[in-house]
């Protein structure tokens, strides 16, 4: 994976907006790096290592936020680009946290329950120095949900008493959002919507096409399905099914909780994941992992406009023919982020101990990301930036105004 571009933006638009080099220095690295030896007893009986990483980029906003995931292409580079993504993150959509993110490298498909249920304990454990309620609120990523939350949130509690908030994305029953789940996708579509609108699309009728259909991509298609959208493809590792009429997404998120993946064949014809992301549509949304659009199939995407619900789904070569071609990308750091902010809401409630109707949940994400939309559009318009220019710009200007505050 081509991390480094996490960084290039910055310097980009850190020179396009005049930061002074002492900041870029201190911008450009994380704040913290912690990874740890995690022992695990398999079910065999043996003893396995597995290495898990904490990366904090910055906490000049607030405490270090952001999820953990466990993947076997987890390593220290990528983490910390991704941690990266979230200080900028969070300062775009303007919530008080900073960012981080964590991981272990490890492939969960081929683990029991109880082994990633111990393998999370142990690196719970290892962690419980650096992360907490006001110094760094791991979350859900690619891979990890809300049981491994409530596991962090036991190993975490075993030490320092009842913390629900030293994590987000909880089972509603120990005080998780029954929001949260769904927040990333629902936040893709707000966006979706809202750019639709921008760039002269009908969203009604319009064909979107998702690549992923796990907790970001399922909740998207459904939650576009529902706003009138024709979802026309999704797919899963294995691979996806297309329909330019529009796929019954509701019946086909039944078969994927029911049977682990989506079926060959259910209303539509079998497409490869690279099939997929050059199907003919209005909106394509990258919702699985990162670097699916490259210099190789982007001069082939036929898509209107993207929307990044994936974290880095765009090379920077992609991201440049895009641009070239005058595809509009609604960058990750924006389009991505209803999951943070609907995380946030949930530590709040954690942090006062009162909990929010499910109402209020969805009209402030709605907020919060419709006025950091139109932030976007505005300096994009006004400083002749792409969408990820401005964002970043919004973003590296905030950070940089609260280390001053601070008085560095
Ligand atoms: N993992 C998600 C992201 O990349 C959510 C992080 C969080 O809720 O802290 O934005």
């Amino acid at each position: 994976m081509d991390v480094s571009i996490v960084n290039r933006f910055f310097d980009d638009v850190s020179e396009k907006i005049g930061l002074e080099e002492g900041y870029r220095q201190v911008l450009r690295y994380p704040a913290r790096e912690t990874t740890v030896q995690i022992p695990v007893r398999m079910d065999d009986g043996q003893l396995q290592i597995f290495t898990g990483y904490r990366v904090q980029h910055n906490a000049d906003r607030g405490p270090y936020k952001g999820g953990i995931r466990y993947h076997p292409d987890v390593n220290l580079e990528e983490i910390r680009a991704l941690a990266a993504l979230m200080t900028w993150k969070t300062a775009l959509v303007n919530i008080p946290y900073g960012g981080a993110k964590g991981g272990v490298a490890c492939e969960p498909r081929q683990m029991s329950e109880e082994e990633i249920k111990r393998l999370t304990f142990s690196f719970t454990n290892k962690l419980r120095m650096v992360i907490g309620p006001m110094l760094d609120i791991p979350a859900p990523d690619v891979n990890t949900n809300a049981k491994v939350m409530a596991w962090i949130m036991h190993e975490y509690s075993k030490s320092h008493g009842w913390s629900p908030a030293v994590v987000t994305g909880k089972p509603v029953e120990l005080g998780g959002s029954p929001a949260r789940e769904s927040a990333t996708g629902r936040g893709a579509i707000i966006i979706a919507k809202e750019a639709a609108k921008s760039h002269g699309l009908v969203f009604e009728g319009a064909r979107v096409v998702i690549q992923g259909f796990g907790n970001v991509g399922s909740h998207a298609a459904l939650v576009a399905a529902k706003e009138g959208a024709r979802v026309a493809a999704v797919s899963d590792v294995y691979g996806g099914l297309y329909n330019p009429q529009g796929l019954d997404v509701e019946a086909l998120a039944q078969v994927v909780a029911r049977k682990g993946k989506i079926p060959e064949t259910n209303g539509g014809e079998a497409v490869t994941n690279e099939e997929l992301l050059e199907l003919e549509c209005d909106i394509l949304i990258p919702a699985a992992l990162e670097d699916v659009l490259t210099k190789r199939n982007t001069p082939r995407i036929k898509a209107k406009l993207v929307i990044e619900a994936a974290n880095m789904p765009t090379t920077e070569e992609a991201d440049r023919i895009l641009r070239e071609r005058g595809i509009p990308v609604i960058p990750d750091i924006l389009a991505n982020a209803g999951g943070v902010i609907v995380s946030y809401f949930e530590w709040v409630q954690n942090m006062q101990h009162y909990l929010w109707e499910r109402k209020q949940v969805a009209t402030e994400l709605k907020k919060l990301l419709t006025r950091a939309y139109k932030s976007v559009i505005q300096t994009a318009e006004e400083k002749k930036m792409s969408y990820r220019e401005a964002a970043f710009a919004i973003a590296i200007e905030r950070v940089a105004k609260a280390i001053r505050l601070h008085g560095i």
